[in-house]
């Protein structure tokens, strides 16, 4: 089914979701108008590269955009940058913005994504020598910051992805770092006791402090330093306090308008909430992962960009059921990890070490292949994916054993 011109789809957030979103759906045909709006006055960039190269680099936000400018014009895809969405109507199927205009829509996409979680800290107020890391904008200041300090300390509170992608970021701009992390490993929220340990010793090895137990529970501003303390009395000085503790999602919109939350924005498989004219798509969403039997909040880019097809074909009336493998990557130093599958829940783990480079952790639950962790290891990514999609089961075996090598047949024979 193609819709007639008169028809405006409106998207609310123009980041990886919305834009791939809008994208898709010209390509499956919608001849009416697209219109994404998003607070941030930048034109979409890729989020990835902000604490990587664009926190290291010169170079501008331009040369991280997910699309050229003149695409958007070429496909008719209208901008609306700088403009939050700040009530919804859904009787009369409109949206109010913070400049006070109305927009009606025909179709509307929840594309809200996360915010940078701001914890309960005393004494850690947004000034000057205490940054966030989640746009743009975050970047500039925490590289204007990093500028101004004297004795090049930072202090990262936080050892998730991005605290330790900041801090291996700075190390290379030569900053003395320090990671204050309150659970009993860094990056426990997210992988295993064998993983954290490797990143540990990655940073520990390139010259960063990492502490776990660690929790930041106050600080305060000695002339131009800040004194970080934690809850076992412990304390840190440093120049520049940089916060990655997590994510709220953005939901709050959703939820005025009496769409089902469950940690997150609830979705169908496709993609469509509560109410059938209104889709959502990317971080904000918790949708059913069949792959995995179960309802999962993603925050990546590969769900934002392939939800964002589901959604655009469902809403051309093509229903084509989300069945995507969630993957994932992280940069750091000289290490490229990526991740195949979710491995919560696992009750058997494989570590698999090729060479001192070379490593791979493959994570099973009774017996099956639920995900693998390549670390410098593109093949071990490459068959985990397929051996995943495929449903196989491994010969853990095979796999155990070095001498042999990771060959898909091989491990699935
Ligand atoms: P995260 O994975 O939740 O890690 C934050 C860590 O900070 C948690 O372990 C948290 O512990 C800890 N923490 C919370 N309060 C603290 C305190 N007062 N003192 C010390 N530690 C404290 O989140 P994140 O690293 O900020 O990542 C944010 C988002 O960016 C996520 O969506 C992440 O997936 C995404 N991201 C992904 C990548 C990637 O995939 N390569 C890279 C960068 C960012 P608790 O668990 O106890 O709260």
């Amino acid at each position: 089914m193609i819709e007639s011109k008169e028809q405006t789809c409106v998207v609310i957030g123009a980041s990886h979701a919305g834009v791939n979103f809008a994208f898709s759906l010209r390509k499956e045909g919608w001849q009416g108008k697209i219109i994404l709006f998003d607070a941030d006055p930048h034109l979409p960039y890729h989020r990835p590269p902000l604490s990587k190269a664009f926190l290291t680099s010169e170079a501008g936000i331009a040369n991280y955009l997910l699309k050229p400018e003149q695409s958007y014009q070429n496909e008719s895809i209208e901008l609306q940058l700088g403009k939050s969405v700040t009530s919804i109507n859904r009787d009369l199927k409109v949206i109010s913005l913070s400049d006070g205009h109305i927009q009606s829509y025909d179709k509307l996409v929840f594309a809200t994504g996360a915010r940078a979680l701001v914890p309960n800290i005393v004494g850690l107020s947004a000034g000057a020598h205490v940054c966030y890391l989640r746009t743009a904008a975050d970047v500039l200041k925490i590289k204007e910051a990093y500028g101004l300090s004297k004795s090049k300390k930072v202090l990262i509170i936080g050892g998730g992805y991005i605290g330790l992608e900041i801090a291996a970021s700075l190390k290379k701009l030569g900053a003395s770092v320090v990671i204050l992390e309150r659970e009993r490993r860094i990056l426990s929220r997210v992988t295993s006791p064998e993983m954290s340990a490797y990143f540990y010793n990655l940073h520990t090895q390139n010259g960063v402090e990492v502490y776990a137990n660690k929790q930041v529970v106050s600080v305060e501003t000695l002339e131009e330093t800040k004194q970080v303390t934690c809850q076992d009395g412990s304390e840190y000085l440093a120049d520049l306090i940089i916060v990655g503790v997590g994510v709220r999602v953005n939901f709050e919109l959703a939820e005025s308008i009496g769409l089902e939350i469950e940690n997150g924005i609830k979705v169908n498989e496709f993609a469509q909430t509560s109410d059938s004219d209104i889709y959502a798509t990317g971080d904000c969403t918790n949708h059913f992962n069949p792959h995995y039997g179960r309802y999962v909040r993603l925050e990546s880019v590969q769900n934002a960009v392939d939800q964002g097809k589901v959604a655009a074909a469902a809403i051309s009336g093509k229903w084509q059921a989300y069945d995507s493998i969630p993957w994932f990557w992280s940069d750091q130093y000289d290490t490229k990890l990526q991740i195949v599958g979710l491995a919560d829940g696992y009750d058997d783990l494989i570590m698999r070490e090729d060479d001192n480079q070379k490593r791979s952790v493959w994570y099973f639950k009774a017996e099956k292949l639920l995900s693998v962790d390549a670390i410098n290891n593109a093949k071990a990514y490459v068959i985990g994916t397929k051996v995943i999609k495929e449903n196989k089961h491994i010969n853990k075996n095979v796999l155990s054993d070095i001498s042999i090598p990771l060959n898909y047949d091989l491990l699935t024979s």
